[in-house]
């Protein structure tokens, strides 16, 4: 076993995955590029494969795993090289489903989690708007109750949404009344509610197979049975959320920094220049050699991380050290490999020039760089 927090199970579990990815994704994904969305079939396929919620309870399709299982999920289908499909994935397993399972009754659970699990029932989680990103409590979007307190009425823009023309099911934070971190709520909404649409789909510079939309509330009534957890405790469930989203995220980067020096070792031993091959110039050699050392470091960090969370410690620091670790991490391994590749690492189509453009958003996304790093400081 090369790393001690993992079983052989986790190593079947990395291998099941590492074929779903050979054979249902590398070969058709850049055709999903090109369409700006990872088809919703593929989940199907995942969700029949037992694969979608993995920590979530047996009676609704779920494995019961832990933290570390839910990782070795997230990095073997990390080995992909399309950060969209990657992303279309991770956000229903790991960052918006996850707030039915936390804060979800009995009665929700039993209404939604089998079609999530399954992958019928594709999920969003809306928390950005145009005017708050970073700071999750300056979100504009309410929620009041109707005159007969049966109902909720949303309104509001939500922004950057991932799966957001795909999803059916939208997790979205409201507030519901007053300001600041008391007075948000999550409440669950199903596509198809008359006020709720889809405003556009965004055009992005990476996560091409990955659709991201803006969301528009219009008076959207839902029943009062559709907020999740305790009223206006909603940003804290945000922030515990938060916890597993980055994990996730920081699999991805690593996934990224793997394939990237993957690929680039490949094209650095065959490629020739001034007689000999670019891995014969020691300052190409010894520049990849370090990039797989942050990489390995970070990873095994990345392990630690997930294994304080299933032991149940309180790992808000070390999550968010990674977080920002591993999104700057993953900029530098990337761009420095792709600068081995010469012009070709320039163009459309390769794969290091792909992981280039994907590779940018995860130092934005799911917490800047910076308010991760402050995350970290005001815990000293
Ligand atoms: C492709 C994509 C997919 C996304 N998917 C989702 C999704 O599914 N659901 C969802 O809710 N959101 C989603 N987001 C939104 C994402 O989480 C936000 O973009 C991110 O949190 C940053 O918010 P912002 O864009 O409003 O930037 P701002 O909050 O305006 O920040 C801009 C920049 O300012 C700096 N900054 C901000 N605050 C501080 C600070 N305190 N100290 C120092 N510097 C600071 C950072 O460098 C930051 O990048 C997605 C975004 C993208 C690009």
């Amino acid at each position: 076993m090369e790393n001690i927090y993992l079983t052989p199970e986790h190593e079947l579990l990395r291998e099941q995955v590492a074929r779903f990815v050979a054979r249902e994704v590398e070969p058709h994904a850049l055709a999903w590029e090109e369409t700006g969305n990872t088809p919703r079939e593929v989940l199907r396929k995942l969700g029949s494969a037992g694969l979608l919620g993995l920590m979530y309870e047996s009676e609704y399709g779920g494995a019961e795993a832990d933290a570390l299982t839910n990782l070795v999920f997230a990095e073997a289908l990390s080995q992909s090289t399309f950060g969209g499909f990657i992303i279309t994935v991770l956000v229903h397993t790991d960052m918006a489903s996850p707030h039915l399972h936390h804060a979800g009754t009995p009665a929700q659970k039993a209404r939604w989690m089998p079609g999530i699990t399954a992958g019928q029932t594709i999920t969003a989680v809306a928390i950005s708007e145009p005017g708050a990103g970073s700071d999750v409590a300056g979100i504009r979007t309410t929620a009041k109750r109707s005159a007969d307190g049966s109902e909720w009425i949303l309104n509001g823009t939500k922004l950057f949404i991932t799966n957001g023309v795909l999803a059916d099911l939208y997790f979205v934070a409201a507030k519901t009344g007053g300001e600041g971190r008391h007075a948000m709520s999550m409440f669950a909404v199903e596509k198809g509610t008359p006020g709720f649409r889809v405003g556009r789909a965004l055009d992005k510079s990476g996560w091409l197979s990955s659709d991201t939309a803006e969301l528009v509330f219009e008076d959207v009534r839902i029943p009062a049975g559709h907020l999740l957890g305790e009223e206006s405790r909603g940003f804290y469930s945000v922030m515990k959320n938060f916890q597993t989203e980055r994990i996730a995220l920081g699999a991805m980067a690593i996934g990224h920094c793997m394939q990237a020096l993957r690929v680039t070792l490949e094209h650095v031993r065959d490629r020739r220049a001034f007689g000999a091959t670019l891995f014969d110039k020691q300052v190409v050699r010894q520049r990849l050699a370090m990039l797989d050392a942050k990489t390995r470091a970070a990873r095994a960090f990345m392990y630690h991380c997930a294994w304080r969370v299933a032991r149940g410690d309180d790992v808000v620091q070390e999550v968010s050290m990674l977080k920002a670790l591993t999104g700057e991490l993953v900029n530098e391994v990337v761009s420095g490999c792709q600068q081995f590749h010469g012009g070709m690492g320039y163009m459309r189509g390769t794969v290091i020039e792909r992981l280039w453009r994907d590779a940018r958003v995860l130092a934005i996304g799911g917490g800047a760089t910076e308010v991760m790093l402050d995350e970290v400081a005001k815990r000293y």
